[in-house]
Order: C-alpha cells, then structure tokens, then sequence
C-alpha cells in the first residue's frame, strides 16, 4: 500500500502495523502526517481541551553505575561533583512548586549505589508526611531494577514497598530506544533490556500504578526500531491499560561521550505525528518543550 492510501486508511480509525508506518514515515508529506495526528488526538478529545500538570523535575542524586554514553548528566562514583540531595533540599524544592501552584515531583536520578531501598522509602515517607496531597511521580523502570539487583527483592516487592510508603506513579524514563541492537550500542542494556523495561512496567500497571513511556530517538537506531519501540508499547498498553501518556524527545548531544548531531525539528514533529498514529491506544501524547524548544512544544 502507498502513503495515500494507508492515511485514508487511518483516517477511518484503522490500527496499522510495521510497514505501513514506515512507509508513512518515509514518504507522507510532514503536513499530511500532522493532520492525521491531529484529527486522531481531536477523536480521542473531541472537547479540543490540551491539558497540563505543574510539576517539578528533580534529580536526586547524579551518581550512577550505569554509565549510559548518551548521558551528560550522570558522575562516576567518586566524583568531585557527585552530588545527593539532602531532604531539606527536596523539601525547599517541594514548597518552591507549591508555591508556584505545582502538585507533583517528577522524581528521578543516577543508579547510586550507596543509597539503599531504605533512603527511598525514608524520603517518601518524609515527603507524604509533610505533604500528603502531594503526588509522587518517581524513580524510571531502570531505577527500580537498579533498587530491586541492590536489595536482592524481586521487582514487585520493590514497587510494593514503594508504593506503601507513598509512591504515586512511575515515569517512563530511561526506554530509549526498547529494542536491545541499540540498547547495546548506547551502553543502556546492562541497566535495563527491553524485556526488563517492559516487565517493571507490566508489574506496575499490575500493583495498579499508572504510568507514563518514553522514547528518545536520534542516536544510532533506524527508523524501524522506532517503529519497533512503538509497537512493543502499544502491545504492553494492549495488555495492561496502563499508560497514561506517551513523550519522545531527541538525543541531546552536548557533553556526552557519544556526541554527534541533534536530530531536526521537523524529524521531531514528523516522529510525534508517527507516534500519534500507531499509538491508537494511547489517551495522551505529552510535548517536550524543555528539549524541542517553545516554538516545536507548541
Ligand atoms: S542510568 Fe540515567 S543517569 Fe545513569 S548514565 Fe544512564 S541516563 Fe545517565
């Protein structure tokens, strides 16, 4: 089939597969694909309402083991400029959102090896404590693999602990690209395979814990693994029902031990339409204005 004919095909709310999402991704015009994607997202709301939460992005510590070489942010063990965030500091950061009208922590940070399952459980129990209206947003499926190999428990004892001392939801952080060619070349898959990102996710949805996914593109993946890292999402969310959103960004190359070049603006806005249409079971689709820029985010 040719791009006209599977766009008409989405336009009558059809779910496509591998090939025909390539073929839309390399031959549809960038303003055909757009309004496909926006006639999709205006099916799923058709009350045209775009919403958005007032959080915070902390990062607790930027100590990690992993040593991911697409990272600029993460400092080995040792470091001078390793750092972990005292509770005092996450608590000033906590009245800083509220003040600002913020409810949540998107909490996340290195894979530390010196602080145990206890701190966490310590922290959000603090943190309910002092404000128990305040959501918990926190800690990617590589963070919690990272906890569970730590605390030798299995991974759904981890989200069960969490979750008894006030975890909310879990962030999609650290998917990359979920196909192990690249996790591989990106020094990731040690922290997480894609089966293991996909399977702490499945045991959260299963504890009844909502959470989001992400995907990051632009590094040495093909546009079929995107695709292939789509559909291993949709397949979960088949399953479970248990994304609320899905967010991708492209890889930031500055300061990291890959480099390389930034993927295009339009290759963003070209790689959301995408996703916007074979994630057909996906509510929501979340713009990355920190990353893309106001312009591209809106
Ligand atoms: S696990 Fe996270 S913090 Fe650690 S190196 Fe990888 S991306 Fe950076």
């Amino acid at each position: 089939m040719g791009y006209r004919e599977i766009a008409a095909a989405v336009g009558e709310g059809a779910r496509i597969g591998a090939a025909e999402a390539l073929e839309l991704y390399l031959h549809a015009p960038t303003p055909l694909l757009g309004r496909l994607a926006d006639d999709i997202r205006a099916r799923r709301h058709p009350e045209r309402i775009v919403t958005y939460i007032i959080d915070r992005n902390v990062n607790y510590t930027n100590v990690c083991v992993a040593r991911c070489n697409f990272c600029a942010f993460y400092r080995p063990v040792g470091a001078q400029d390793g750092y972990v965030l005292g509770f005092d500091e996450i608590f000033r950061k906590i009245d800083e959102t509220i003040a600002l009208g913020g409810g949540q922590l998107l909490l996340q940070g290195g894979h530390n090896p010196d602080l145990p399952l206890e701190w966490y459980e310590d922290l959000f129990r603090a943190v309910k404590a002092r404000y128990p209206a305040f959501r918990l947003h926190a800690l990617s499926p590589p963070e919690v693999l990272h906890l569970s190999r730590l605390s030798k428990l299995p991974v759904p004892q981890v989200i069960e602990r969490l979750v008894a001392v006030g975890l909310d939801s879990i962030p999609g952080g650290g998917a990359e690209i979920l196909v192990d060619r690249v996790r591989r070349l990106l020094n990731c898959y040690s922290k997480a395979s894609a089966d293991e990102w996909l399977g702490v996710m499945r045991h959260a949805h299963r504890a009844g814990l909502r959470t989001t996914a992400t995907m990051m593109y632009g590094t040495v993946e093909t546009v079929e693994e995107r695709i292939e890292h789509m559909l291993r999402l949709r397949g979960l969310q088949d399953e479970t029902g248990g994304f609320t959103a899905f967010i991708t960004w492209s890889y930031q190359p500055e300061h990291t031990e890959r480099g390389g070049e930034e993927a295009t603006g339009i290759e963003y806005l070209r790689t959301l339409a995408l996703a916007r249409i074979v994630l057909d079971n996906f509510d929501n689709l979340q713009a990355s204005w920190v990353t893309q820029g106001g312009k591209s985010a809106s």
